[in-house]
């Protein structure tokens, strides 16, 4: 799976915490929502039940559903029931079923209507009388809810009055034509009216054929939907606005914070790209992180820094020393063969050789080591490459102890700004590995062109070529594939190490294409400029 950048995580990231947010607000709203709403609406319905309670009367002990009752309120439908659940009035809803069983006083939801009950006991009879002649002012009878039984004491006497409490309910009974037993006063109390004393007195009546009946109140809640319904609905146009708002958001977010390590990764590698060590990478931002993670890494390529700089310093060191007992070891071994005898001669000979060898590399170890340390400047001056190739390639011929066809497509004429030396070098190292690293009777095939890129130097052998796995690895320093059949040829593994760094001096670039028992082809691809 490709790994997406820190940025794009931290987006998605932000983008997904602020969907999840708004799917939690949202979820939140709605449901508070819903429910003040129906709370209000069983409270609309609650009333409406209660008005039509007051709406009931009994006259004369007759019901009398009063004109102000309201059958059809708004959206609530008001019915009348006897204890036994007879119809006395109203009819339920079109669509609704399944009514419930009678609850006083409790809201049903059943499908999507709610359902309230309300109980109503009968029979309560109000007389007002006269405290003093004992005559009846009004009499009413009408609805009970609820009560409480009177629990003053019947034998005193209002105020003013002349009659007793008693008395005066002991009228009351007479004139509703109930008997004390079948009644209980629930309220006796006594006051002045039109300047006459006055009895109020309220009895509740448990007699026989004046039970109990029943409002009851439907109506339809216009919450249809579920809940999580209405939150899909309202997701489905707020969830894409959040997710590119917020996306758009989090992209700036991302940006900014990302910002400093950006300018610290820019930094990195415009030192990289200088391949100097020692410069330091500014301080990009005040966040602590970022101050903290820019020391250590100016820390930590000081520390490369001086690590290399000793290891070059040790290489140049090394090199200087050898110089010159090498030299003296060649030259006596000169002196000594010159007035040698046998047996003598062969071992100065071998000795000779193996210090030509050593003073080989030491020579190329000191050339890296000035080109490092900047002592060795390319002398640039604008020659022909073509002369200079076949001249390298004459040279090898001359020397080379093999039979090995070497052939030429050297374009004439192609002119560069090079070092001549380094350049010679290039070209000499190449032709000569491609001739170390083949039998007798092999090829080799050097050409020079000019291509889309400027120009291209290609040399080729059908020699033992080298398998993939060393491929990348051949041009670094002292890197042999066949470490004995290399020793064997004076080989030092610095060769194509010095031909990758001089090419790099003339602003070109190396590669290689090889197959094991096939060949080798090296690419040394030059500007033109
Ligand atoms: P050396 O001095 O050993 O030739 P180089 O740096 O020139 O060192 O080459 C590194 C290694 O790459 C060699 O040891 C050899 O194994 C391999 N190599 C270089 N050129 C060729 C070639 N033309 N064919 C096969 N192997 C090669």
């Amino acid at each position: 799976m490709k790994i997406k950048s820190l940025r794009y995580r931290i987006n998605l990231w932000y983008t997904v915490l602020m969907c999840i947010i708004a799917a939690a607000f949202i979820t939140c709203v709605v449901t508070a929502a819903r429910m003040v709403e129906k709370n209000e609406a069983q409270q609309t319905l609650i009333k409406s039940v209660e008005r039509n309670v007051d709406e009931i009367e009994v006259e004369n002990g007759v019901l009398d559903i009063e004109s102000d009752f309201a059958f059809l309120n708004g959206d609530v439908h008001a019915l009348v029931f006897s204890a036994e659940g007879n119809l006395l009035g109203g009819s339920y809803p079109d669509n609704f079923t399944n009514p419930p069983e009678m609850e006083n006083g409790k809201i049903n939801i059943i499908g999507d209507y709610y359902v309230y009950d309300s109980l109503l006991h009968f029979l309560k009879f109000e007389y007002k009388i006269n405290g003093i002649t004992g005559e009846i002012i009004s009499s009413e009878c009408d609805a009970l809810v609820s009560y409480t039984p009177f629990s003053g004491n019947l034998d005193t006497v209002g105020e003013n009055c002349v009659l007793s409490y008693r008395q005066a309910y002991d009228i009351a009974l007479e004139h509703s034509t109930r008997t004390k037993e079948s009644t209980e006063l629930i309220m006796a109390r006594s006051y002045e009216y039109n300047e006459d004393p006055l009895y109020e007195i309220e009895f509740y009546c448990s007699e026989a054929g004046y039970e109990d009946i029943w409002v009851r109140g439907v109506m339809k809640s216009d919450y249809t939907g579920s809940v999580w319904g209405i939150i899909a609905q309202i997701a489905a146009i707020l969830v894409p606005i959040v997710i590119i708002i917020s996306s758009l958001v989090g992209n700036i977010i991302a940006k900014k914070s990302m910002l400093p390590i950006k300018k610290l990764s820019e930094a990195v590698s415009f030192i990289q790209s200088g391949s100097d060590l020692s410069k330091k990478v500014d301080v990009v931002d005040s966040d602590p992180d970022i101050v903290s993670l820019t020391n250590n890494f100016n820390a930590m390529s000081e520390r490369l820094h001086v690590s290399f700089e000793t290891e070059k310093q040790f290489s140049s060191d090394v090199s200087h020393e050898l110089k010159t007992p090498t030299s003296v070891i060649i030259a006596e071994c000169d002196y000594q063969l010159s007035s040698a005898e046998e047996p003598y001669t062969e071992s100065f000979k071998t000795i000779k050789k193996q210090a030509e060898g050593i003073s080989n590399i030491i020579s190329q170890m000191l050339l890296f080591s000035r080109l490092e340390q900047g002592n060795e400047k390319p002398h640039m001056e604008n020659e022909d490459l073509s002369e200079l190739v076949n001249a390298v390639c004459d040279n090898i011929e001359f020397v080379m102890n093999k039979n090995i066809t070497l052939e030429r497509d050297i374009d004439n004429d192609i002119f560069m700004k090079l070092d001549i030396s380094m350049m010679t070098r290039i070209v000499t190292n190449l032709v000569s590995n491609a001739a170390t690293y083949q039998d007798d009777n092999g090829y080799i095939k050097v050409s020079l062109k000019k291509n889309d890129e400027g120009i291209l130097l290609t040399v080729q052998d059908k020699g033992y070529g080298i398998s993939k796995e060393h491929l990348d690895k051949i041009w670094n320093r002292f890197y042999r594939v066949d470490k004995s059949r290399s020793r064997m040829s004076g080989g030092s593994g610095l060769g194509l190490s010095m031909v990758k760094q001089l090419t790099e001096i003339h602003g070109g670039k190396v590669s290689v294409e090889s197959e094991i028992g096939k060949g080798s082809t090296f690419y040394v691809q030059l500007p033109q400029e």
